[in-house]
């Protein structure tokens, strides 16, 4: 069972935002507006110093000073070309170069960032890897993270990802050294389309600034596409297209002092080039994942560790789960109570419950979700239906067993069914069972709970109880 593929949030801050320009055009060149932020700077820098702690657990750091120096280099020209106001001196902008052949990079709040070899080598010449650095520097300077959470808070949805992340439940305490797959999503933050055209427009910017091309960094998402294949997208999906991206950064470029000599190939870029070609290659970040797994790493367990039986099926290794329950509180809205052998897993939008062996970078296997999702609609059952349906979207391998059922949740009035189909991951069949009431407020929340259906009689128990000490504060 995998998460949404696409975060109701996002789609409800999109809807939310209608009507409010991002960018607003004065004379030439973008003003950019940093969003409004309800949290410190150091919020950001703490935020972005837990999350880079985990991802140096996860990810090999390659270790060739003369690549990281490099990067480092190109990564300074950039930050010292970033506009005045979005400079802030507290931040501390660092780079390192993840031993991984896809295409990717990430920039965590604060400054830590993080560029893949197979980014390096994807890159047409310096300045298209500068343009991805530049557009993940924008989203550090103009505090997207926190913007993004603020913005989450202020409609109403108290699941934010910070007050998580901040309280210690993603990268501390519990989850925090068995995070593993899912807890790598908490900072490999989507962002909304408003955000991603911002960092597009800063990023322009800081390219000309810098003395880069600004088609460059139009030019590498074209690059990324084309050369991407079953490596590329996770970048492109992080950072969804605005819209007419490419077409917008150009325009952008016309007014922008975009030096008559730029940089594009450098004999920098040339020798650390041939230096990773001739280095022995990388893995995937996936295979990563799944090694931490075997080797006991910073993802103690998935079900990638599992090896297939006779039957092609994963030989079962996950504990049952324990009698003995635990309270999981998060962000002082919503309580309940879960087997004291499960972890737990936040990401912005939702808080994720399974024992070890059971999660992996497909999903879970075994345990249960909760969430907020934001719904169109006012009536409790055409939301649900509305939120089961995108469930189904997103793992197309499910199907729902019948109609809704009345049923109710912390005293609310709410909906229950099952969805049920064969899991690629376990070679059996799931069984989804989908919890859903919506709130005074508006939002819908959500408790789904898995497990394989050999298996339900061991979960049934740990389910009900889940189920029914939900409390919501329901504001
Ligand atoms: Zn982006």
């Amino acid at each position: 069972m995998k998460r949404k593929i696409k975060s109701t949030l996002i789609v409800s801050l999109l809807v939310w935002t209608v009507g409010v320009l991002p960018n607003i055009a004065v004379g030439q060149q973008t003003r950019i507006v940093a969003p409004k932020n309800r949290y410190k700077l150091s919020d950001d820098i703490k935020l972005g110093k837990q999350a880079s702690a985990e991802a140096e657990r996860q990810f090999p750091i390659l270790n060739d000073a003369i690549t990281t120096d490099y990067v480092a280099s190109v990564g300074q020209r950039l930050v010292a070309a970033i506009p005045r106001e979005f400079q802030h001196p507290e931040f501390t902008y660092r780079f390192k170069v993840v031993n991984a052949n896809d295409i990717n990079a990430f920039a965590l709040p604060g400054g830590p960032m993080y560029v893949n070899r197979g980014m390096i080598q994807a890159a047409r010449n310096e300045g298209e890897m500068a343009g991805v650095m530049a557009h993940e520097i924008s989203h550090v300077a103009l505090r997207h993270a926190t913007a993004q959470a603020t913005k989450q808070s202020s409609i109403g949805n108290q699941l934010g990802m910070l007050g998580m992340i901040l309280g210690g439940a993603i990268v501390g305490g519990q989850a925090g050294a068995q995070a593993g797959a899912i807890g790598a999503q908490a900072w490999m933050l989507k962002y909304s389309r408003e955000y991603e055209s911002q960092a597009d427009m800063l990023g322009a910017q800081i390219m000309a600034n810098a003395g880069y091309d600004p088609h460059d960094l139009a030019n590498v998402f074209q690059t990324i596409e084309a050369q991407g294949g079953s490596r590329g997208p996770q970048w492109l999906s992080d950072h969804p297209n605005p819209g007419n991206r490419y077409d917008a950064i150009n325009h952008e470029a016309q007014y922008l002092n975009v030096s008559s000599n730029p940089i594009k190939m450098t004999s920098g870029f040339e020798r650390v080039k041939s230096r990773l070609s001739g280095m022995a290659p990388a893995r995937s970040s996936a295979e990563i994942q799944r090694d931490n797994g075997r080797n006991g790493g910073g993802n103690q367990g998935g079900y990638e560790n599992q090896s297939p039986t006779a039957n092609g099926r994963y030989s079962r290794s996950v504990d049952y789960p324990s009698s003995r329950t635990r309270t999981y509180t998060g962000g002082n809205w919503v309580s309940l109570r879960i087997p004291d052998n499960w972890q737990d897993f936040s990401t912005s939008s939702q808080v994720t419950f399974a024992p070890a062996g059971a999660y992996g970078n497909q999903g879970i296997t075994h345990g249960a979700m909760i969430g907020i999702s934001r719904s169109n609609s006012r009536d409790a059952y055409q939301a649900t239906q509305d939120y089961i349906n995108e469930l189904l979207q997103g793992n197309s391998y499910l199907r729902q067993r019948g109609s809704l059922l009345r049923t109710t949740m912390s005293g609310l009035q709410g909906y229950t069914t099952q969805l049920t189909g064969r899991s690629d991951v376990t070679g059996d069949t799931e069984i989804v069972t989908v919890y859903a009431a919506l709130m005074r407020n508006g939002d819908l929340f959500y408790l789904e709970t898995v497990s394989p259906q050999s298996e339900s009689a061991d979960y049934s128990n740990a389910f009900r109880n889940m189920v029914s000490s939900v409390r919501l504060v329901d504001r």
